[in-house]
């Protein structure tokens, strides 16, 4: 829990010696609550402080790191709902391999896993991880498909099987890939445990309740191994929704401890709907990596997409640069469209103009990663700023015909920007983007 400035001044050394750059230990005090300065300016914290303020500021949910460079990262959240601040770490979404599948299976499932690409507002996305789970009994099969996938994706493993010695085995050939090891039942805990701190991988944990997981969390928590993930053992929808929430309430609201990790998801239901159900329910409600029963693509990118919106900052509008764009293959004949530098605007209407088969230059003035209206009630996208961007960028020069199309929303803007722009025709376009095509079928 977080700590106050007074509860922090009680720990500090009380000689105001102004070393750390603050004139008294209560204003450094301050600054440390509201976490503008370091401990670590004070050269005479003790080493108490350090302990009860590290504490205080280690995030409720662990960071725990993933991947060969360590930079997947999942938990590190800080609060229950995003608006109250943003969540930081993306759901992670692994596909399953089984050692049952037939080798064609396998070939797939890694093609999938290397080459599944997906863009959206400019970003793209692969699939994360891969799981691997035991169903027959060959265990030297799944150890030679756990080197094999994490040799030719580069990504890291969920390794799931009920045999310690095979899951200790294939850890080892591993090492190094920091993937996740899932401990069967509560008899091989310790000895995957040792694998797992001596091969660099995480440990997800399992109980028959929450009380019997929390147990397991404690007590390996209290023994210093801090990567751990939590799989719930659940029996409905409703249940999965229900204990994330509680686990995860409990670990923000009320510190608990044990119950700060991230979670780890199976999804197999048997039925396509009810596991995208399941996976939306994860990745919306708190989920740490949600494993996949088989590659649909329309699923992923339903999923990604899904998670885009989640994970956004919503104080921080996904922007594009400030540029002019060229959609298409534009001459000096071809058309200017303008629009806002937010990314989904932007997205949307590029998109539409390449859909519509024109070619046009489509300017993006800076507008603080608004939408079309609220830059223009925010006086960041007027006339005189069109203008100006126009100007700077030297749009005269681009085009022997000068056609500026600009949102129909704004269409009150033609009159000045005629004047702004002298020697340009201003043509007001449609106000939703869908309707661009037909725009440019009877006007240009
Ligand atoms: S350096 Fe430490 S002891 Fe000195 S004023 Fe700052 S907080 Fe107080």
């Amino acid at each position: 829990m977080a700590l106050t400035g007074l509860q922090i001044q009680k720990l500090l050394p009380g000689t105001n010696c102004k070393e750390c750059g603050s004139n008294t230990c209560l204003a450094f005090a301050m600054k440390l609550a509201a976490k503008k300065a370091d401990l670590s300016e004070c050269p005479y914290a003790s080493d108490e402080a350090r302990r009860v303020l590290g504490e205080a500021t280690e995030p409720p949910v662990r960071a725990v790191a993933l991947g060969a460079k360590g930079d997947i990262v999942i938990g590190e959240e800080t609060v229950l709902f995003r608006h109250e601040k943003t969540f930081v770490n993306p759901t992670l979404l692994a596909l399953t391999v089984r050692d049952t599948d037939d080798d064609a299976s396998v070939e797939a499932a890694i093609a999938s896993i290397k080459d599944y690409r997906f863009e959206r507002v400019g970003e793209t996305f692969e699939i994360d991880m891969a799981a691997l789970h035991q169903l027959g009994t060959d265990g030297a099969r799944f150890v030679a498909l756990a080197e094999k996938i994490s040799g030719e994706t580069g990504k890291p493993l969920v390794l799931k099987s009920g045999d310690a010695a095979v899951l200790k085995e294939a850890s080892r050939k591993i090492k190094g890939s920091r993937s996740v090891i899932c401990v069967p039942d509560a008899a091989s805990a310790d000895e995957l445990l040792t694998a797992a701190k001596e091969d660099g991988h995480a440990l997800a944990i399992t109980g028959n309740n929450l009380d019997e997981l929390f147990e397991t969390a404690h007590k390996i928590r209290s023994g210093g191994f801090l990567n751990l993930l939590l799989n719930f053992t659940t029996h409905s929808l409703a249940e999965q929704f229900q204990t994330n929430t509680i686990a995860r309430t409990a670990a923000i609201r009320g510190g608990v401890k044990p119950l700060g990790f991230p979670f780890l998801r199976f999804i197999n239901t048997g039925s396509g709907l009810d596991d995208m159900a399941a996976a939306v329910t994860e990745t919306a409600k708190y989920g740490g990596i949600v494993t996949l029963p088989a590659f649909d693509p329309a699923m992923m990118a339903a999923l990604m997409t899904l998670r885009l919106n989640i994970f956004t900052d919503p104080q921080k509008p996904i922007q594009v640069e400030p540029n002019i764009y060229p959609i298409g293959e534009p001459t000096k004949e071809s058309p200017f469209f303008v629009t806002t530098n937010f990314s989904l605007t932007y997205f949307v209407v590029s998109g539409e103009i390449e859909n519509s088969g024109a070619s046009a230059w489509l300017a993006v003035p800076e507008c603080e990663g608004m939408s079309v209206l609220t830059a223009w009630a925010a006086g960041k996208f007027n006339a005189e700023k069109i203008a100006a961007f126009m100007k700077e960028r030297d749009a005269d020069a681009m085009v022997a015909r000068k056609r500026l199309v600009i949102p129909g929303y704004v269409s009150q803007l033609s009159g000045e920007l005629e004047e702004a722009l002298p020697g340009w025709e201003i043509l007001v376009g449609p106000q939703e983007a869908a309707d661009i095509e037909s725009f440019v079928k009877s006007r240009l």
